[in-house]
């Protein structure tokens, strides 16, 4: 790297070079521009998702069920695909539960958690027969209160606000005051009631972070979190049905990042499990993943249309941008802007040869999906790839600002 250049984030594994183009799945960047009709698009690997869930297979003990989070990555082809894949999916909207009905999933399959339900959501998430994840006493009376009216049996389950966080996570969403589930002191007395009110009882969701690539601190955390749910289960004398063990699971991002080391989390999970007491043999367990899924399996492509100087700094500048990228410009979750992993598809066996900053196409200083990369020698036409896009990017980015166009996505 030269002097002056900022690292760019380490460029997934699974993707090629044709004819020194980036290819994914086989197909030059340049094919799958045509085929879409224009820039920027979003293009998701299916072969790519489809090893990450066999290599989640692989690691983790059968009894754990694996669950994605739609939000996440919520396009229509992908749902479907992940359908075939994966046990269950994990709603966090109204407009989730729809297009999750539209994929084909069971709604045995469903479940929907998340703060600020709608009444209208609640009422179309039982009459499907989606499990509620309830995030507060007042949810669960709103909740009862629907399928009372509805003739309806709720299916409910409790998303426990923990006690404790998952450390060193991007995104801490346990420990402390928090808008998200009920607080552990608070449980037991709600799923008595709930029980009570004769609702189907369906156990706890317990989700205490994001984007952690360090195994020992998911490990922990998911020991932390059985122990707190059976503790409850015993609390409230109810039976521990089911036990959301929640997720975290992060991909590498930035320079320096290492890969989670998922065999470890599984081989814990191997040995911890079948040592739980026998009243929790019938207790169904799972993980729900977003980003580790399908976030090394999306590329982001947009077209450099200019290319200009300033101060003695380079600016390649490219008809996508923040509005359909937002987390790579580093205004999605993130303190510290870092580079994303990025690379000149067009030239993508090519040597650095330039230091240069990608911008996009908006007109703001926060439109910046690369700092001083060290790129090949790039011209304007040439085709920019952004990669760990395939979370968190099209449905997680201001597509409306600026009056620019969405982007194209497709699943090949
Ligand atoms: C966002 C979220 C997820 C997915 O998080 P990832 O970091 O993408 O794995 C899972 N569960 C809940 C409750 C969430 O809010």
């Amino acid at each position: 790297m030269s002097a002056g250049a900022r690292p760019l984030g380490p460029v997934p594994a699974g993707f090629g070079a044709i004819d020194g183009e980036l290819a994914i799945a086989g197909l030059r960047a340049s094919e799958l521009v045509a085929r879409a009709g224009n820039t920027p698009l979003f293009v998701y690997s299916a072969a790519l998702i489809r090893a990450r869930v066999t290599e989640l297979r692989q690691a983790l003990p059968a009894r754990v069920a694996l669950h994605y989070a739609v939000k996440a990555n919520p396009f229509a082809p992908l749902l479907a695909l992940l359908a075939e894949l994966v046990d269950g999916f994990d709603i966090a909207s109204g407009g989730e539960l729809a297009l999750a009905l539209a994929a084909g999933i069971a709604p045995g399959r469903i479940s929907f958690a998340g703060p600020g339900k709608r009444d209208d959501e609640l009422a179309a998430a039982l009459a499907a027969g989606v499990t509620i994840n309830l995030e507060s006493e007042g949810e669960a009376a709103r909740a009862l209160a629907i399928a009372a009216s509805l003739g309806l049996r709720a299916r409910l389950a409790i998303r426990v606000n923990p006690d404790f966080d998952l450390k060193g996570s991007g995104m801490k969403m346990g420990g402390g005051a928090k808008p998200f589930g009920v607080d552990a002191a608070l449980v037991p007395a709600l799923a008595r009631h709930i029980v009570a009110q004769g609702a189907e009882w369906r156990g706890f969701h317990i989700f205490a972070g994001s984007q952690s690539l360090d195994a020992e601190a998911i490990i922990t955390a998911q020991r932390e979190t059985l122990a707190l749910a059976m503790r409850l289960a015993a609390e409230a004398g109810v039976a521990l049905v089911h036990c959301n063990l929640g997720g975290g699971f992060g991909i590498p991002y930035f320079a320096g990042d290492q890969r989670l080391d998922l065999p470890r989390i599984g081989a814990a999970l191997d040995a911890g499990l079948p040592a739980l007491p026998a009243r929790f043999a019938d207790t169904g367990f799972c993980v729900e993943l977003g980003r580790y899924l399908v976030g090394e399996a999306g590329v982001y492509l947009t077209r450099i249309v200019d290319r200009k100087h300033s101060h003695g700094e380079t600016f390649l500048v490219c008809d996508g941008g923040l509005h359909h990228q937002l987390a790579a410009s580093g205004n999605f979750g993130t303190v510290v802007r870092r580079n994303y992993p990025l690379a000149n598809a067009s030239r993508f066996a090519a040597p650095a040869e330039e230091i240069a900053t990608v911008v996009g196409c908006l007109c703001t200083p926060m439109d910046r999906l690369a700092e001083r990369a060290h790129l090949p020698q790039s011209a304007v036409g040439d085709l920019v790839a952004l990669f760990c896009a395939g979370a968190y990017g099209a449905s997680a980015s201001p597509a409306a600002f600026l009056g620019h166009s969405p982007a194209a996505e497709m699943l090949v």
